[in-house]
């Protein structure tokens, strides 16, 4: 049988890693920077990969230059990509154990502390434009199950079919994972994860912050991870920063990821140096793997994981496409 090696260096992207770093370090916004989750594998083509993030990054720009808020812009980027099927949220959502996709998102504008969560959602097309409407809409910060997808119909968001969430790709890894949990029990059956986040800051410095999953693969009915929890996988502020976590949600949870980069920033790092303290928390107080991006009020962004490979891609003022990496 012919050995096939895994190639030593995962990182495929537009630019090198030191222009990249010179890029995330310039001040200035309006800038959007967006992650299509931390459990990419080196082996699965980066082409979708990176034209997803790119594509969302610049929506997010166009929001942001015809005046809308840093929110708008968020959520336009993270709606485009649970959209796109690549990505693990929205269409193209894993599976829990009992065979259906149960998703959970969550957003938060940096200037009056607004935000809004949704978990365990199961009729939604578009789980963070439910979250948003829990922001805008209701005096409540995190909804979740049925009530959530009841006020999902109250807000007149269509009932969409959750068959139409799952994808092929999807619904095979969920067969492989169903014959291991069969074989060794089902917390056994673990796959490869992913979210898509997107933090967008205006030119005044306001930020905000979206997040969404279909959580980890073959989880049990019920679970919640990280992304509908403010703090852990979404955080704005405009006195600090704005976050977007991915990864084991469980481990996120413990050390409130998002939250402990943006204080990084609001005591001084740059939001590249804040990203791989978060990240460098994340694994050494909570054992998790995973990876956050970052951005700063004034317009600097981060990113870091310590994974193999994390979608992502960045875009500010001034530049005529985004810039992506996986
Ligand atoms: N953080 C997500 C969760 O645990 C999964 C991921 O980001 O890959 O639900």
């Amino acid at each position: 049988m012919q050995y096939v090696r895994e190639p030593m260096n995962p990182y495929a992207g537009d630019l090198s890693i030191s222009d990249f770093e010179q890029l995330l370090d310039r001040k200035g916004g309006p800038a959007v920077v967006v992650h299509g989750g931390a459990g990419t594998a080196v082996t699965d083509d980066p082409a979708p990969y990176l034209a997803g993030t790119r594509r969302a990054c610049e929506a997010g720009l166009q929001v942001l230059l015809a005046g809308g808020s840093a929110l708008d812009a968020a959520q336009a980027a993270a709606m485009l990509l649970e959209d796109d099927p690549t990505f693990n949220a929205g269409t193209g959502a894993c599976l829990t154990s009992a065979g259906d996709c149960e998703l959970d998102a969550s957003c938060m504008e940096g200037t009056r502390l607004n935000a809004g969560g949704v978990a365990v959602v199961k009729t939604v097309k578009n789980p963070i434009a439910l979250a948003r409407r829990v922001c805008d809409d209701t005096p409540h910060v995190l909804m979740a199950g049925p009530g959530a997808d009841a006020f999902a119909r109250e807000c007149g968001i269509a009932l969409h079919d959750n068959a139409l969430l799952i994808t092929p790709r999807q619904l095979a890894r969920w067969r492989e994972l169903d014959v291991i949990a069969q074989r060794e029990g089902a917390d056994k059956a673990r796959g490869r994860m992913g979210t898509i986040g997107a933090v967008a800051v205006d030119s005044r410095g306001r930020l905000a912050a979206c997040t969404s999953t279909g959580g980890t693969p073959y989880k049990r009915p019920g679970r919640v991870g990280d992304t509908s929890i403010i703090g852990a996988g979404t955080y704005a502020d405009d006195s600090e920063a704005g976050a977007s976590s991915t990864g084991l949600g469980e481990a996120i949870l413990k050390v409130t990821m998002a939250r402990a980069a943006c204080l990084r920033v609001r005591d001084g790092l740059s939001p590249r140096e804040a990203a791989v303290a978060a990240v460098a928390l994340l694994r050494d107080r909570a054992q998790g793997d995973g990876g956050i991006i970052v951005a700063g009020p004034d317009g600097r962004l981060g990113w870091a994981h310590n994974t193999p490979r994390m979608a992502r891609a960045m875009i500010r003022v001034g530049m005529s496409t985004a810039k992506a990496a996986v």
